[in-house]
């Protein structure tokens, strides 16, 4: 058992902002036994190397920081920067701001990183499906990995991610693995239901399981009425009865789909939801 008389200094991470206040609490409750240091994203802070285990659970590497857009809804590019590579670090679980814009060399070296690590790889940081190249598919088909997501945040990121669904398809993917995922923003200032659905659907038909994401303002308020929408298609258990329902209006072929992907399911909803609960 850890003894307060051992602990030399505290280190608070903080993810997102709206943790903030709680992050302040545990410092006041922390201050009595040790310094209290806090940092993270969520204050704002620019990241340094990664160092596996510290701040994030074994399993989990960051190979790059920052990013090469400036997406209005994203913090990354004002926090780090442009994109800069890191030294290379152990981990299945990639964790990278973008990835995909890093250089070839780099992006070889954490697929050669990924293919030697005992689970599968899980590229849960979201690969910008613009960048994606047919050697980069090639890759990811080889390394047999247990998700891949890419992201839906803006209209401009609609054709990208069918061509990346086409490159999947022409090298041989098995387009019902349910492996291939996106990210799907819903909610934000003047999106409607019928818009998100409508995204969700074109992510379907594209060849990617979706994930609504939603949109949080600076201080992390949600538009509450947008909760329900956001469980159905967020919900691992939900998500495949949306998934077949929109298969079958859009007569998209097979309608059983759901049924094998309900078998290979290895959504991590635990990880997902901590990030966006409300
Ligand atoms: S591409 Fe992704 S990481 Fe880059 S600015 Fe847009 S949302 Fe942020």
């Amino acid at each position: 058992m850890l003894l307060p008389l051992e602990v030399d200094e505290v280190h608070i991470s903080v993810s997102f902002t709206w943790d903030i206040p709680r992050a302040e609490r545990l410092m006041k409750e922390w201050r009595a036994v040790a310094q209290v240091k806090i940092g993270g994203p969520g204050i704002g802070m620019r990241g340094e190397n990664f160092e596996p285990g510290k701040y994030l659970r074994p399993g989990y590497t960051i190979t790059s920081r920052g990013c090469n857009n400036r997406c209005w809804f994203c913090s990354v590019w004002k926090r780090e920067g442009k994109i800069r590579e890191l030294p290379m670090t152990g981990g299945n679980i990639v964790l990278d701001d973008n990835l995909l814009a890093c250089s070839d060399d780099h992006i070889m070296s954490v697929f050669a990183m990924l293919a030697k690590q005992k689970h599968k790889a899980d590229f849960r940081g979201g690969l910008e499906a613009a960048l994606l190249k047919e050697w980069h598919v090639k890759c990811l088909i080889d390394l047999n990995c247990s998700q891949i997501f890419f992201a839906y945040d803006t209209p401009n990121d609609k054709e990208p991610l069918f061509e990346a669904g086409r490159l999947f398809k022409k090298n041989g993917w098995n387009m019902v693995s349910q492996v291939l995922r996106c990210y799907v923003l819903i909610g934000y200032p003047r999106d409607t239901f019928e818009a998100a659905k409508k995204r969700l659907y074109d992510t379907v038909r594209a060849g990617f399981m979706p994930y609504a994401m939603l949109y949080r303002n600076e201080k992390g308020i949600v538009d509450h009425g947008w909760l329900l929408f956001r469980w159905y298609w967020s919900s691992h258990r939900l998500v495949p009865s949306q998934v077949r329902k929109a298969r079958i209006e859009m007569k998209l072929d097979p309608p059983n789909i759901i049924s094998r992907q309900q078998q290979t399911f290895t959504f991590d909803e635990e990880t997902l939801d901590k990030n966006i609960e409300v």
